[in-house]
């Protein structure tokens, strides 16, 4: 159990990312240290009711079966803060949440309210200073923050810190935003709730790009979203008055929480510790102009979020079916010709999709692949003869059923277009007839700089081929992609998503990575 911590790991370097301006856009540089700090993360907060105390013993399984639910969102480290208006208890660890949490450490978890989190970076810098909840010292007791999605202006921000507190190495933008916060506060003898509300209503509107944040300070739960809304973020109620925040509604169901609301985008919800929530805008409307529209991030319906978890109205897995079945539409208008035996999805991300293709055009589905549930995201030192078959691993085609068969392969995206090369060379090996490759998205060609992690450009396959040559490269009999403009009519012609990661529209100012990439901009 690691006691309140102060924010002594926030560095001290500037320079990790530089600004500059081109085209009257603004650019942030990241170094290649810098640029590995990109996070996907899980957020959760419970303010469990003031009369049960006799509940909040079990705070710490509480969050444990919500961090459950999200560690889809990551997988590198996770941790807890609860508090119980005396003291603040707070684990992080390096790990999946059932390796960090054992019952000696959630029993000591004891409180009314509670933050949690998982974490995903990528590589370089999955070390346990980055790891989730912050905390940070304030003059009237700590001030706890969890953090999914990333600032773009991280560098400008930075710079508004006294040089003693200011972050450097190892700095993520929400160890900034933590520092910005407690800085805000520094000058009162006893900040209060209300306190932290003034500073909120100015420091927010500052935070450029995606945060989606749950806090907890003076007795009260802070959930809070960038005024896009590119990350979810939901409240949800139970029966006896507890209230969640969770990045999706998958949590709220472990939890036995009703769906009440999505925190909207540049919005801040407090919850007082009798569960009363108070609403704040953060964003005054400009004169004459409508707020910006929301700008949800539609690869997390492609890809990241769970299908069980509901986004405006629908469920993530209802948007994949009509994908699938769009899919099914456009394959059926470009190839009239095609003949096909089965359907088979790329488990686990294109089995969704798949079963919308199959429904829409009447052909049969079937599991080909069997994904070995217990393969991670990586190995341990694999050799070149294990990478090769690292797909093998992951997963095994059922040759008897597939040789000599002509199968529809459904897969969510491409991005590097390694996974669909190794897939359709194994499907070969084992004696399928013809691969025709279906991808439930539109080719990836921009990276994102809101919190999925995506490869560079140079790296992004659609970036360097046509669709023709990707399917010539990939070895596949045909190939189709999603446009744009079937994705918005998967999701009803709905305006409000950002698609940048598809048509390089950035809602915001953007980081590059090298100037050479951003001249070729
Ligand atoms: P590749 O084309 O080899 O880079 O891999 C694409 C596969 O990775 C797709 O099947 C997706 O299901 C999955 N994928 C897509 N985006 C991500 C991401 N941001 N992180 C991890 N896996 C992803």
């Amino acid at each position: 159990m690691t006691p309140c911590t102060q924010l002594t790991d926030i560095p001290d370097d500037v320079d990790a990312v530089k600004t500059i301006t081109l085209s009257d856009r603004k650019y942030h540089l990241w170094s290649d240290e810098a640029k590995s700090l990109r996070e996907k993360c899980g957020v959760l907060g419970v303010v469990l009711p003031p009369k049960a105390s006799h509940q909040w013993a079990s705070m710490g399984q509480w969050l444990y079966y919500g961090l459950y639910a999200l560690q889809h969102r990551g997988q590198e480290s996770c941790g807890m803060a609860v508090f119980d208006h005396e003291q603040l208890r707070l684990h992080r660890d390096m790990g999946l949440v059932n390796q960090v949490f054992d019952a000696p450490k959630l029993a000591e978890m004891v409180g009314q309210i509670g933050v949690g989190h998982t974490r995903y970076s990528t590589t370089g810098h999955s070390v346990l200073d980055n790891a989730q909840p912050i905390v940070v010292r304030t003059n009237n007791g700590p001030l706890v923050l969890a953090h999914n999605g990333n600032l773009v202006n991280t560098a400008e921000l930075q710079a508004k810190l006294p040089d003693d507190v200011r972050p450097s190495e190892g700095c993520t933008d929400s160890l900034v935003m933590a520092a910005l916060i407690r800085e805000a506060l520094r000058p009162l003898a006893r900040p209060t709730v209300d306190d932290l509300l003034t500073v909120l209503k100015e420091l927010l509107p500052t935070f450029e790009g995606a945060f989606s944040l749950v806090m907890t300070f003076g007795n009260c739960l802070i959930a809070a979203r960038d005024q896009h809304g590119f990350r979810p973020l939901c409240l949800g109620e139970t029966d006896d008055g507890s209230v969640v925040v969770a990045s999706e509604t998958c949590a709220l169901d472990i939890m036995g929480a009703e769906y009440v609301q999505d925190v909207k985008p540049g919005e801040f919800v407090m919850v007082l510790q009798s569960g009363e929530r108070l609403h704040h805008s953060y964003m005054a409307k400009p004169a004459n102009k409508t707020m910006p529209s929301e700008k949800f991030c539609f690869f997390e319906l492609v890809y990241f979020a769970r299908p069980d978890s509901q986004v405006r109205q629908k469920l993530v897995y209802e948007y994949r079916l009509a994908m699938g079945r769009q899919l099914a539409i456009k394959s059926r208008q470009l190839h009239p010709e095609l003949v096909a035996d089965f359907v088979i999805p790329v488990p686990d991300s294109g089995n969704v999709a798949a079963v919308g293709y199959s429904q829409h055009s009447g052909i049969p589905y079937m599991e080909g692949l069997i994904k070995n549930r217990y393969v991670g995201r990586t190995f341990i030192n694999p050799t070149q003869t294990m990478r090769e078959r690292s797909i093998k691993l992951k997963l095994n085609p059922m040759a008897r059923l597939l040789r000599g068969k002509r199968v529809i392969v459904v897969d969510d995206s491409v991005v590097r277009g390694n996974t669909s090369r190794k897939l359709v060379a194994m499907l070969r090996q084992c004696g399928v007839a013809e691969v025709h490759l279906r991808i439930s998205s539109a080719p990836v060609k921009h990276p994102c700089f809101y919190g999925i992690d995506m490869s560079t450009p140079d790296q992004l396959i659609a970036n360097k081929m046509a669709v023709n040559e990707i399917n010539d490269w990939l070895g596949a009999d045909s190939m189709l992609y999603l446009s744009e403009a079937d994705m918005r009519s998967a999701a009803d012609g709905d305006p409000d998503f950002c698609f940048a990661c598809f048509n390089g529209e950035y809602p915001t100012d953007v980081p590059a990575y090298s100037s050479e990439e951003l001249l070729a901009l």
